[in-house]
């Protein structure tokens, strides 16, 4: 969280690298093997409290307490879906904002949906998450916690998060150094330990930033939010084409792939009437040719405020159809949550018009 916010100076334990938390020990006199010990009861067994850590000294959790904060968000609403167990977690943040987490539950394992800002900037039309624009990034920790906390919850079944996306709200690659951040640390062996091709950022489509993500050698699974075969309908659909159009767009991902040799996948969500004809399928296919990558098709989950539907099964299918004859690789989406608000940014809108902070 920015430092400002942060009670008296303190410092977020989950904003730091184990570089970062040995040089914060030793900064307080203490040995540097310190930082592993206290990243177990961090992330191995999710303590809320410096009272937990039963194998520091009294004198250190004092010393701890007085310097540093364990939570960097705290669970304000939590709504599960009586379907398919789906969670939706609106967390508190240190200043009073919130951001929405979801914890999906699959047969191959639990994945987890993080944000990365508080509200969004990108102001896409489909979108609700960017319907009161952008307040401000999150920091690392705020992005790890939300993953510690449901892992805290799983724990109790003995179950664990085995995959994280970043396609809560907020646009990761604004957000680029505290995305990176997260997840060197959710991969990390002291952090949360999940492996990089079980970690998925998804972007709007922010070119630069795209090939400076090339660079990092961080093997994660790469998401492009597409929606639309050409720059006329995907400007008006998402702003951001303006400023990285489709002819720049598509050279900065098969750039990534190349250097990368990891597969992107290309979002797609489908809207009735609008980028959902056979035509506008042939027109993508026509764009994607020769790539390696893969498209996902995801029924539009329809916002009340954006008036638009989303296509009829029967469509996604025949789009489907279109693509996979002209050699690629599509899958629909499975829809989760339908009946808790899971669609991006949906909870915390809900939660500020019902406390009257929502309508401008
Ligand atoms: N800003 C990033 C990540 C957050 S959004 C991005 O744009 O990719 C995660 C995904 O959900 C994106 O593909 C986004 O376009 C999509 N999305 C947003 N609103 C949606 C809606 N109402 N229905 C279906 N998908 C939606």
């Amino acid at each position: 969280m920015p430092d400002k916010m942060k009670p008296a100076g303190k410092v977020l334990l989950k904003d730091l690298s184990r570089a970062e938390l040995e040089d914060f020990f030793s900064g307080m006199g203490e040995r540097s093997f310190r930082a592993v010990q206290l990243m177990g009861w961090l992330y191995q067994r999710q303590a809320t409290t410096f009272d937990q850590m039963t194998d520091l000294s009294l004198k250190l959790r004092q010393k701890l307490e007085s310097a540093a904060i364990v939570n960097a968000v705290t669970v304000a609403r939590r709504q599960e879906s009586v379907g398919d167990g789906t969670v939706k977690y609106l967390f508190m943040l240190g200043d009073g904002n919130t951001c929405e987490g979801v914890l999906m539950r699959h047969d191959y394992g639990n994945s987890f949906c993080v944000s990365t800002q508080v509200g969004c900037a990108m102001g896409c039309r489909f979108c609700a998450s960017t319907l009161g624009g952008r307040i401000r990034d999150l920091s690392v920790g705020e992005i790890v916690d939300q993953v510690v906390t449901a892992q805290r919850e799983l724990a109790a079944e003995e179950k664990r998060i085995s995959s994280v996306v970043f396609m809560g709200t907020g646009e990761p690659l604004e957000n680029y150094a505290a995305t990176v951040g997260a997840l060197r640390l959710l991969n990390s062996p002291e952090g949360l330990n999940i492996g990089y091709r079980h970690l998925t950022v998804s972007t709007s489509g922010l070119s630069e930033q795209i090939r400076r993500l090339a660079g990092e050698e961080l093997p994660i699974t790469l998401s492009v939010s597409l929606h639309a075969p050409n720059d006329a309908l995907r400007s008006e659909l998402m702003p951001v084409n303006r400023r990285f159009p489709i002819g720049e767009l598509l050279p900065a991902c098969r750039d990534y792939i190349q250097r990368t040799g990891r597969r992107i996948t290309f979002e797609y969500a489908m809207m009735d009437g609008i980028n959902d004809s056979g035509e506008q399928a042939r027109q993508l296919a026509g764009l994607l040719r020769g790539m390696l990558c893969h498209v996902n098709l995801i029924p539009l989950n329809p916002v009340a405020e954006r008036g638009i539907a989303r296509s009829s099964l029967e469509t996604v299918r025949r789009f489907q159809a279109i693509l996979e004859e002209e050699g690629i690789e599509t899958t629909v989406r499975r829809e989760m949550g339908g009946d808790i608000d899971a669609a991006c940014g949906q909870l915390r809108r809900r939660a500020m018009l019902e406390s009257g902070m929502g309508e401008k």
